[in-house]
């Protein structure tokens, strides 16, 4: 074996030193923009225009105090100071659902019986113009209207058609709302909630707990240094009908960071104590369990699989285990293919992939593989694979990665039901920092293949005056500076707008973006790859994480970063 020269060695070095960098900057926006939700928790909605309200409730004469009817609402007055309604808003608990780039807080206005009366969008972390395609949509807003809270508490998310280019955002707009009221009007029956020293039963290195943004019945577990250990399922208010000889009984099931279970805990209970305590201390019952995912213990019929009694405690022990049974039910109910621990399950994933989205995972496997063998020199990789790229991935499922998305992400998480895009950009992120290739660039982005077309077409012979070129290219590096400086300060300016990748969705697109997609075409045909080369932010990043021969140079490039990380720094610490 070869050993690794120094100069090998400090360039694995440097391009260490810049992914942590990248992964920092990364850290920095998500911190700052949670900082940014917390302040952003503490808008009341008092202070929500009447005419915003009136437009579903003309009834609507004031904004009254704290809602009897809705925990974190308030009520509406009509003239003569009686309730006619309830408002109420889905932030913070229902940022867990990401669009595309990131949460959307929705007004949920109701009349008196707690019916759904309008929706109103009261501010977005979303990507603008997908937020604006919603807002356009007369029918979408309007599509839980007539709906009683009731029916959407617990539910999962009601079936409603998305609007067209925006599901991602539309969709999580509902999934918002369901999330939101998924714990109300369902109450546990027991007065003791679980805390720490119940949870150290099953995680006994335990530090922390804290509530699921999403769902009142899951608790996550947190370790020294704020580590996720595992979450635990309560078994109440589900298994609250679950009688044993006299009561129910409340439960925790805890799950490891694989989603199997790590340990069952018997809480408190209105059953006879001495039966409960028989169950409570027996291994057996417990060793049950171990090892499950909740897809397994959803399958369980306890009746007909005969879960063993615990021995003198028959009944008690059963109706726990029915409460396990149906507590795990009703979580896969609220969350139906997305996973249900710290990462999502990769069978939930999986079925949560349609079969468009196969077809385009298909062709970013192609990408790849063309990407690293022949096959890029031959008629397929030159002509075939860019306009497939072309047709199916950019005009088909408007899938480039842009500073919106990338930006969005590291603020709000990434979102689950964005397959397509989350294997792009884990793709476009781990193959330069690992091979030395920028796959994405060269092979999968819908841009980059039609100015390869253009190259390929109109056989551009021009070049670009030195001057101009010496200013384009610090052009993407200040546009990526700008992004980020948009993004912690925040600035009231729309990412989209700095990119032309939303043109590839005419039916959202803004002005900006084709503008940039226009000239950035029309350059292209003058000069070879004008865009890719003098004005791609997304492509300056994806570079810079490429592993080569001056990684271990300090460039300016690296100042660039220095200074991002800087800004980001500020925010966080000097928050405005
Ligand atoms: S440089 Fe930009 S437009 Fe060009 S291929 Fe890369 S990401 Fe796409």
């Amino acid at each position: 074996m070869v050993a690794p020269d120094s100069a090998r060695l400090q360039r694995y070095a440097g391009h260490l030193a810049r992914l942590t960098a990248w992964a920092a900057l990364v850290w920095l926006v998500h911190a700052v923009h949670q900082q940014h939700l917390v302040r952003r928790q503490a808008v009341d909605l008092a202070a929500v225009p009447l005419e915003t309200i009136r437009r579903h409730l003309s009834e609507a004469a004031a904004i009254g105090g704290d809602s009897t009817a809705v925990a974190g609402g308030r009520d509406l007055l009509g003239p003569t100071g009686d309730r006619v309604g309830t408002i109420l808003q889905t932030s913070p608990a229902g940022d867990v659902a990401i669009g595309f780039s990131g949460p959307t807080d929705v007004l949920v206005v109701c009349d008196a019986e707690l019916v759904v009366a309008g929706m109103e969008i009261l501010s977005s972390g979303d990507t603008r113009d997908h937020v604006r395609a919603v807002e356009q949509d007369s029918l979408f807003l309007t599509s839980l209207s007539g709906t009683p809270l009731a029916e959407l508490a617990g539910g999962g998310p009601p079936k409603v058609d998305a609007v067209a280019g925006s599901t991602l955002t539309s969709m999580a707009i509902i999934d918002a709302v369901a999330v939101r009221l998924g714990g109300s009007g369902s109450g546990s029956r027991f007065e003791h909630e679980p805390g720490l020293a119940d949870l150290k039963l099953l995680f006994p290195a335990a530090v922390s707990i804290e509530p699921d943004a999403g769902d009142p019945s899951v608790i996550r577990i947190l370790g020294p240094d704020r580590l996720p250990l595992g979450w635990a399922l309560r078994t109440s208010p589900a298994a609250d009908r679950v009688i044993g000889y006299q009561g129910p009984t409340d439960a925790l099931v805890g799950f490891d960071s694989t989603n199997r279970v790590a340990g069952v805990a018997v809480l408190e209970s209105f059953d006879n104590e001495p039966y409960v305590g028989y169950v409570r201390d027996d291994r057996a019952f417990r060793r049950l369990w171990l090892g499950m995912t909740i897809e397994e213990i959803t399958g369980i019929d306890p009746a007909a699989t005969g879960v063993e009694g615990v021995s003198g405690a028959t009944m008690t022990s059963q109706a726990v285990a029915e409460g396990i049974v149906r507590a795990a039910r009703a979580r896969r109910q609220r969350r139906p293919v997305l996973g249900d621990g710290l990462l999502p399950t990769a069978r939930g994933w999986l079925a949560g992939i349609e079969p468009p989205q196969w077809g385009a995972l298909g062709l970013i496997v192609m990408g790849v593989v063309t990407a690293f063998t022949r096959l890029r020199g031959t008629w397929f990789g030159r002509i075939a694979l860019p306009v497939a790229v072309l047709a199916y991935l950019g005009f088909g499922a408007g899938a480039l990665l842009s500073q919106a998305q990338i930006w969005g992400w590291a603020k709000a998480g990434v979102p689950r039901g964005a397959a397509v895009l989350t294997v792009l950009a884990a793709v476009a992120a781990i193959l330069p920092a690992t091979t030395r290739r920028n796959v994405y660039c060269s092979h999968l982005c819908a841009h980059g293949a039609a100015q390869q077309m253009l190259v390929r077409f109109t056989r551009p012979k021009g070049r670009m005056p030195e001057r101009l070129r010496a200013w384009l290219a610090v052009l993407p590096w200040a546009m990526l500076a700008f992004a980020v400086a948009i993004v912690v300060v925040p600035l009231p300016v729309a990412l989209v707008d700095l990119e032309p990748f939303d043109a590839y969705l005419p039916l959202v697109a803004g002005i900006p973006a084709v503008v940039i997609f226009v000239v950035g075409l029309a350059a292209s045909s003058r000069y070879p790859m004008a865009y890719c080369r003098h004005g791609c932010p997304t492509g300056a990043l994806l570079d810079h994480l490429r592993l080569n021969r001056k990684s271990s140079v300090f460039g300016w490039q690296d100042g660039v970063l220095a200074c991002c990380l800087a800004i980001a720094a500020v925010a966080y610490w000097w928050p405005a």
